[in-house]
């Protein structure tokens, strides 16, 4: 069922014909080379450099609206169905091996240990991010009146981020499109490489020899770096197909074990632009292969602990933390010598790039927050409906719940392995902050990144997360630095 789910979403065909006026602020490469209709309509599918270049630039708040309509959309009621379908059959699992709801029976295999603790900790999370998420949405607001001239606008969905990237040029002048300028797509992977050697201790080596499912794919060899020894192998998988999974994830196809002598293979896969990483692309790209390393520099004594067989609500602990190697100066500093005929790195625009990510916290932790209390509205002992949950939770949200809308039947991480878990973004984000904090002032310290590599990375599942990190920090895990982050001081 998840399968088919994934399927679904995947296989969507919808194509949405706009006329050039309609498609008024979208970038020139947004539209050379689009195919287009017998009338001339430049066509856009549902792919997410498509969502980007739509929802982030077009002025015309009606193309907006259906673009983003029609994304809200995909998988249909067919997934609806199977989601529903899941959720019944969860509860009769559960309740077959004598719990009350699959939420207590699945927590009490994770370091949360019960259901009514991860209620606990959102309602805290909210409790920090409501204030927050009110006074952007207002600053939203005022920037959709100024912009349309138009006093009594109200902002919606479809504004969101169109709203949020024009602010953050006008308040920050971060464009995106400079950065993406900024960082070329072969050179950045290049730095993010050799970021990660240089901290790690490792080398990796393109290897053109591994066989490959599509051109684009690019496999590559792990060596340690003291005495040369082979390690593993990932393969870089970056640009949209028709037909290819449409999110950004990292796939360990082998794990390690030691006792076998098995080396591990893992598969990062990425819808990236083309032209260059935008700033919420260079997070995600450090964040996939942050879960690389962890499934990569494993060397646990048995597959089933290997690099992210951890629990679930660690498992994100490790990418969250590496996030912030993308936009560090110390880090950043290697550029130059991965491409030295590239535009030298300018610390002006990182510098905005960076005090522009502090806008926008409160909406991102608000909808974090809501996704995890809805998943966990699913999985108590009463039998819900998914989508009428959804509706009833949105529904109390600043901006409300927009008819016609279905994020259940394309949310796929409540069909497809986060179901009772999607609240572990944000649990694990609290050893992820709490682990970085550690790096102090300089990131590239490689004395601690190996530090990190033995204690974190190459234990696995071994050990309980807790007692994990804590062997790694030298004292107790503390929220102080997510608390910290999320409520923006
Ligand atoms: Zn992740």
């Amino acid at each position: 069922m998840s399968q088919d789910f994934a399927r679904n979403v995947r296989d969507t065909k919808t194509k949405l014909a706009f006329s050039e006026a309609a498609l008024q602020g979208v970038l020139p490469s947004a539209l050379s080379n689009r195919a287009k209709d017998a009338q001339g309509n430049y066509l856009f599918g549902l792919d997410y450099p498509e969502y980007d270049a739509i929802m982030n630039n077009v002025q015309v708040e009606a193309t907006r609206k259906e673009f983003w309509t029609a994304f809200q959309q995909r998988g249909g009621q067919e997934n609806l169905g199977l989601l529903k379908e899941a959720v019944t059959l969860r509860l009769e699992l559960a309740q077959l091996m004598g719990d009350t709801s699959f939420a207590d029976w699945t927590i009490k295999r994770r370091m949360a240990g019960k259901a009514v603790a991860v209620t606990r900790f959102l309602e805290e999370v909210q409790g920090k991010v409501e204030a927050l998420e009110r006074k952007e949405l207002d600053e939203l607001r005022v920037e959709k009146v100024a912009s349309t001239g138009d006093k009594d606008a109200v902002l919606k969905r479809w504004d969101v981020s169109f709203y949020q990237q024009r602010l953050k040029k006008l308040r920050y002048s971060v464009d995106q499109n400079e950065v993406r300028g900024q960082f070329p797509t072969d050179p950045t992977i290049a730095w993010m490489m050799q970021v990660t050697s240089t901290l790690y201790g490792v080398q990796f080596k393109e290897n053109k020899t591994l066989p490959v499912w599509q051109s684009d794919v690019r496999g590559y060899d792990v060596f340690d770096t003291a005495g040369g020894k082979y390690l593993s192998s990932f393969y870089l998988d970056l640009f949209p197909r028709d037909g290819k999974y449409k999110h950004a994830a990292a796939f360990p196809v082998r794990g390690v074990s030691m006792v076998a002598g098995r080396t591990p293979v893992s598969v990062l896969v990425t819808n990236f632009n083309r032209e260059g990483f935008d700033q919420r692309e260079l997070e995600t790209l450090f964040h996939e292969f942050g879960h690389i390393m962890h499934g990569v520099l494993s060397k646990t004594r048995y597959v089933l602990n290997a690099g992210t067989g951890v629990k679930r609500d660690f498992v994100e602990a490790p990418s969250q933390m590496y996030e912030e190697w993308s936009r560090r100066p110390e880090a950043l500093a290697l550029f130059a010598q991965v491409c030295p005929t590239c535009k030298p790195i300018d610390p002006k625009l990182i510098e905005r790039m960076n005090a522009s990510r502090a806008f926008g916290k409160g909406l991102q932790y608000a909808r974090q927050r809501l996704y995890a209390a809805w998943d966990m509205a699913l999985h108590t002992p009463t039998l819900v409906d998914p989508m009428q949950t959804w509706a009833e939770l949105e529904g109390k949200t600043p901006l409300g719940f927009e008819p016609g809308t279905m994020v259940p039947a394309n949310f796929g991480h409540i069909m497809g392995g986060y179901q009772a878990g999607y609240y572990g973004y944000m649990w694990s984000e609290v050893l992820a902050l709490d682990m970085r904090a550690a790096f102090g002032t300089n990131v590239m310290d490689t004395k601690m990144g190996a530090r990190y590599r033995t204690l974190i990375l190459e234990r696995g599942g071994e050990h309980a997360p807790s007692a994990l990190v804590e062997d790694f920090l030298q004292r107790k895990p503390s929220s102080e630095a997510f608390f910290r982050e999320i409520s923006g001081h």
